[in-house]
């Protein structure tokens, strides 16, 4: 693989809580905190996903190591845990807000109860956030999945999420995240109204020719049990996300049969 193939790919990566309970959505703060100290020592280029989407709109290649850092639905523990050790280290992250819960918890309607019952943000934790180099973004009001949604209802959860946060944080809000990884065309003109870009669960390495109303990321859940995380960058780690997505393929395949 040469050089320049690798700085137009870039690994977005997706958190979700940073908690012990070991859940699909969990990745323990001792982990994280070794994941992110990996990205330091390794002269990783941490930077925000508008940068990703500039870099893509332009046709510019990333940075060398360029990795992209996000999280999903807003735990209070990103602000517990991982704040303090994106802060030590001077990372960019990206929040996508769950608008109508934050100051709540997670158990949002459609919730799985294999899930843990776990604490949202509060908007003063945001704020602190959002003055100290994390961005935020959208993720709905109430966390449905899109694609069952009216042009009607969707509207309404894309847009007053999107201007709640506007409000609060005084800031454009120019990134979305579908719940669920729920993508549909069906409501593709409101989001590219309202936003630069949108990122799905598609487990992919982005690249310069990505969608970036369309971007994939890539999990951690993947690397939850394994220290593949070392190999970011290498034909090692791009071949892994090759072989877990022809898995997950094969499982969706399966899942349609069933
Ligand atoms: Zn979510």
């Amino acid at each position: 693989m040469n050089t320049k193939e690798v700085e137009n790919r870039i690994p977005i990566l997706t958190y979700h809580s940073i908690d012990n309970s070991g859940s699909v959505i969990s990745t323990s703060p001792e982990k994280f905190h070794r994941q992110m100290q990996y990205l330091n020592d390794s002269s990783c280029n941490v930077i925000s996903l508008e940068k990703v989407v500039s870099c893509i709109r332009e046709n510019r290649s990333f940075p060398p190591r360029s990795v992209a850092i996000t999280f999903d639905d807003g735990f209070k523990n990103n602000y517990d845990i991982a704040y303090p050790v994106l802060k030590e280290y001077g990372f960019n992250a990206i929040i996508f807000l769950v608008t109508g819960y934050c100051g709540r918890n997670n158990r949002w309607p459609g919730q799985l109860p294999e899930i843990p019952e776990l604490d949202l943000l509060q908007w003063d934790e945001i704020k602190e956030m959002a003055n100290n180099g994390i961005d935020f973004g959208a993720h709905t009001v109430n966390h449905p999945n899109l694609p069952e949604l009216t042009l009607e209802q969707a509207e309404d959860e894309i847009v007053d999420s999107k201007k709640e946060i506007e409000a609060h944080l005084k800031k454009n809000i120019v990134c979305f995240a579908y719940p669920y990884g729920g993508k549909t065309n069906k409501f593709s003109k409101i989001l590219s109204n309202e936003f630069q870009c949108t990122v799905t669960t598609e487990l992919k390495v982005a690249n310069l020719d990505s969608d970036i109303y369309s971007l994939p990321r890539i999990d951690m859940y993947y690397f939850s049990r394994n220290n593949l995380f070392a190999r970011i960058g290498t034909s090692r780690f791009f071949n892994y996300i090759k072989y877990r997505k022809f898995l997950r393929s094969l499982r969706n395949f399966h899942l349609k049969l069933a």
